[in-house]
């Protein structure tokens, strides 16, 4: 019999909810599963994609050495190439010539890394991540508004409602266990009261009161006529728009839509604006449906208008809340790991932030403008500005809107390095240089939930094969690029010590974003370190922000933003279906762990397109039959799911699936690359498509 061998205390590596996991090794090497009932994300919860953690660590498939152009390599070899590589294309080119793409799904502390070697040593800001197709529109909404890019609710406000109003958010399905607490609160407080705004009726409509099946892209003009209502019902808070810039101009935008354009009837319009102004305690959730839009910055920014109205933000259960789609979202974002954010929360064009960075960094040069964005950065590949480009833990081919156009980009592109835990998917097929990572479960570091929550990822399982972390591969490269003495960590306890100094540094300099207190942690301390807030003096006052109605615009107020609200791209005669995109309950990204599980595949076992039964009938679609979906930018072929679950000329398919040749499942081929001027995030939930039997 063997020795039970210890549970150790680690994080999911899926959602933004930021579940506790308790991996326990067993006799067959792997790990038994579940809940951690001390983590206050989840409380012992586990989602079906968590709960199968154990199912999806098959070494198959794992990249297990580097390769250049094919043919296994070693380590050094292949980073004394990616170094060589890229100091020359920037000793020939500039630092503006190379790239990283990297991922909401690194840890913090190889962000952290990615981050520091791209600013502060190549000194260009071309440092971008999936996360701009995420939530980038809650970011510069967060920064119009507060001055920061500030998430100011908690989960426990969740639990605190009268009112949750979920906009944009399939919740049941993309960030399930906090789902399981509102349905669970819900049914201990019959009182309270839900309502879906979605075009689609989707799971999370199971516990709705009420369903707002709005037209796509209309949202700004529901929440302008929100914010209208509660200026003509005299329901701003008289003491709370003391603390407040651009009432008056944001009332006065809002009072011009025309509430038609939702599509909804006034009754129901009526009885949401009812519910809204008539409940004291109310938190707005938003998700991808406002923020993949070509105006997610102004959605954005109309729901924090009416919460910012009626002074409903920074007490308990109540404020706008914005969860993000992937792990580290919110690590990310605090290590400035966006093309136009600098670390901890700073800001790139300010000289005193950027100095201050550089000086704590002990950095050659810094870049005094934003980099390019994910859609601009693939768009400079592909016309030869780039020409250097390291994509980091994610897979663009699959992700990124027009992605046969990015696929192109990146095969003609003179230097592609690809770190990836899997040999082969879509992106790491075009590179260079292939890099093995270390995976959840083989790792040490941190991660950010949607809530502001740090919580340890903990190595559970011995490395496969060659593979490394992500940090410490990127630490290698900035060493032998000339800078090892200040890449010199040797455990990712030290990343984290560094990235929490230059916090305090940030804090000083009024970032809202502050761990200092863990900057001289020790190894022993970051082993043990429990799930905690930021920043830590907020964490002393219960965790919530903008209690006392300070913000951090330099005049200390919040500012609403006038929302003119914008149609989505219309459709034509010859593309006159509004294609929305989404992910299904059971699988993850392009699904290179969770396809791997038998038991998450049998819940939606293909690509599938949900249309509604007269355009089915209409295009003379048979239910399970195939379609073939298309427009200039390529084509997908789905099973046909027949619901009246879409509205007509609105269907809807899954973002999951790969395919080595067109046509395949894959939905990001069909999504344009239209951004919001704002955020630059992509309108990935509205694909003008034709729609034929194949
Ligand atoms: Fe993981 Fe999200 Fe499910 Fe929690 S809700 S177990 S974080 S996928």
């Amino acid at each position: 019999m063997h020795p039970a061998l210890p549970t150790i205390r680690t994080t999911c590596p899926y959602c933004g909810v930021g579940c506790g996991v308790l991996a326990t090794p067993n006799a067959s090497g792997g790990l038994n599963i579940a809940g951690d009932p001390q983590h206050p994300a989840n409380l012992g919860r586990l989602c079906v994609k968590g709960s199968a953690l154990g199912e999806t660590l098959d070494r198959r498939g794992r990249l297990l050495t580097p390769r250049i152009h094919g043919r296994p390599a070693r380590w050094n070899e292949a980073l004394d190439l990616v170094a060589k590589r890229f100091s020359d294309t920037i000793a020939e080119h500039g630092p503006d010539s190379v790239a990283f793409y990297v991922s909401g799904q690194l840890l913090t502390e190889d962000y952290y890394v990615a981050n520091k070697l791209m600013k502060g040593f190549i000194g260009s800001a071309n440092i971008d991540t999936n996360s701009r197709l995420c939530m980038a529109s809650s970011v510069a909404g967060h920064r119009r508004a507060f001055g920061s890019d500030t998430v100011p609710g908690l989960y426990e406000d969740l639990e605190q409602a009268d009112l949750i109003v979920l906009t944009g958010s399939n919740l049941a399905w993309c960030h399930p266990v906090l789902y399981q607490r509102i349905a669970a609160a819900k049914e201990a407080r019959p009182e309270m009261r839900v309502v879906v705004i979605d075009p689609r009726r989707t799971a999370t409509c199971d516990i709705a009161d009420l369903h707002l099946a709005l037209a796509p892209g209309s949202d700004a003009v529901l929440f302008n006529a929100l914010l209208a209502e509660i200026a003509a019902r005299n329901a701003v808070d008289e003491n709370f728009i003391l603390n407040l810039n651009g009432l008056e101009e944001a009332v006065q935008a809002a009072s011009q839509v025309q509430t038609a354009a939702t599509g909804l009837s006034g009754d129901d319009i009526r009885r949401f604006l009812d519910l809204w102004i008539g409940t004291e305690r109310v938190v707005t959730v938003y998700s991808q449906g406002i923020n993949q839009s070509e105006s997610g910055s102004d959605k954005v920014n109309a729901i924090l208008n009416c919460h910012l109205a009626t002074g409903r933000i920074g007490r308990a259960g109540m404020g706008p809340f914005s969860v993000t789609g992937q792990p580290n979202a919110m690590g990310g974002r605090e290590v400035g790991g966006l093309a136009n954010m600098l670390a901890c929360h700073l800001d790139i064009e300010n000289p005193v932030h950027r100095n201050a960075v550089q000086d704590f960094w002990q950095a050659p040069k810094m870049p005094e403008k934003p980099g390019l964005k994910a859609v601009d950065m693939f768009r400079a590949v592909e016309d030869g500005r780039i020409k250097a480009l390291w994509i980091i833990c994610t897979n663009p081919v699959v992700s990124m809107p027009e992605a046969d156009r990015v696929a192109r980009a990146i095969a003609n592109c003179d230097f592609v390095v690809v770190s990836d835990m899997m040999a082969q998917t879509d992106t790491t097929r075009l590179a260079h240089v292939l890099l093995p990572a270390t995976g959840w479960a083989e790792k040490d570091g941190t991660v950010t939930n949607s809530e502001r929550r740090i919580s340890r990822q903990r190595r559970t399982l011995p490395s496969v094969g060659q593979a490394r972390d992500d940090w410490r591969i990127l630490a290698d490269v900035a060493a032998r690029m000339g800078w090892s003495e200040r890449f010199a960590w040797t455990t990712p306890a030290e990343i984290f010590a560094e990235h929490a100094a230059l916090s305090g540094v940030a804090g000083n300099l009024g970032s809202d974003f502050d761990i200092s207190d863990h900057a001289g942690i020790t190894a022993e301390a970051y082993d043990r370190l429990e799930p905690f807030l930021w920043p830590q003096s907020a964490r002393k006052r219960g965790g919530r922000f903008f209690a006392e109605g300070r913000f951090h615009h330099p005049d200390g107020k919040a500012r609403m933003i006038a929302v003119t609200p914008r149609a989505p791209q219309p459709t034509s005669a010859e593309h006159s279906y509004r294609l929305n995109t989404g992910r299904v309950r059971d699988h993850w990204h392009t699904m290179t762990r969770t396809g791997i599980s038998p038991r998450l595949s049998r819940h939606l076992a293909e690509p599938f397109l949900e249309i509604h039964p007269r355009d089915a009938e209409t295009l003379g679609l048979t239910a399970a039959g195939l379609a073939r979906v298309s427009n200039p930018h390529g084509a997908s072929i789905l099973r046909v799911l027949v619901t009246d679950r879409v509205a007509m000329g609105q269907p809807f398919a899954p973002i999951h699936w790969t395919g080595e040749t067109a046509p395949s499942g894959r939905i990001d081929v069909l999504v344009p690359a239209v951004t919001d001027p704002v955020s630059g995030q992509p309108a990935s939930k509205s694909a003008t498509v034709a729609i034929a039997p194949f």
